[in-house]
């Protein structure tokens, strides 16, 4: 079996493959790895591995690994799951990023719970395919929660983020991040702090990177198939 530094080993070989393909600048692109339902233990040997970007999806179990590696104070840690505004504070409190605001009444409480040693990095997470059942902003409400969010004191706008309907095509798959790249660089024209395009995951890190994503987030190709959560 590969082990975890093995594993980044190949991911980072993937994405860079895959931007020289693209004819893009070397890292030009983030990789998040996202930890949820992994012990501390795969956490810490990414991190001997060299690793400092890691993505927790679900509120209690992400606090408790950011609280306890709180002496591992160079990760950078990114919620990326979906927040009931009860557990904002909690998020706000802990994470130095925040992939999944989608409305304006957790953005305002994000950045009033925010203790403000620096601000937090929010990334406006986009229902790309106008899906019935998915969290996210359609396409024409990103520029209304973009300026509230860009007026808030606590908070950085850093750009979008997406999940796209798992049942694509390939060539729906490349229209749809082309869609999202599109709407990212109209945004960075509104807004300089924006330089951010969370998409892509395991199973199409290449697609997302030639179609313009900055940040990869990837779970599975690091720590392998998820545990199941009790
Ligand atoms: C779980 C998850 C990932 C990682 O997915 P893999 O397919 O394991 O790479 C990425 N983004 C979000 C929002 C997730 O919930």
């Amino acid at each position: 079996m590969e082990t975890i530094a093995e594993r980044l080993k190949s991911a980072h070989e993937s994405l860079n493959m895959a931007l020289k393909k693209a004819n893009r600048a070397p890292n030009s692109i983030q990789l998040l790895a996202v930890s949820k339902t992994k012990p501390v233990s795969d956490i810490v040997l990414a991190y001997e591995a060299g690793h400092r970007l890691f993505g927790e999806n679900y509120v209690q179990e992400g606090v408790e690994k950011v609280q306890e590696l709180q002496e591992l104070n160079d990760i950078q840690w990114h919620f990326i799951g979906p927040i009931q505004s009860n557990k904002s504070k909690l998020v706000a409190e802990n994470f130095d990023w925040v992939h999944t605001v989608d409305r304006a009444k957790i953005a305002k409480r994000l950045s009033n719970q925010h203790t403000p040693h620096k601000k937090l990095n929010v990334l406006i997470q986009v229902n790309i395919n106008t899906e019935e059942s998915k969290a996210g902003v359609l396409v024409d409400e990103i520029e209304t929660l973009a300026a509230l969010i860009d007026t808030l004191p606590n908070l950085t706008l850093r750009g979008l983020m997406t999940i796209p309907k798992a049942s694509q095509s390939a060539q729906e798959l490349v229209n749809t991040y082309q869609h999202m790249h599109q709407l990212f660089v109209n945004l960075q024209h509104s807004f300089e702090t924006v330089d951010t395009l969370s998409m892509g995951m395991s199973a199409d890190i290449e697609p997302a990177v030639l179609n313009g994503s900055t940040m990869v987030r990837v779970g599975t190709a690091i720590f392998g198939p998820r545990n199941t959560t009790t």
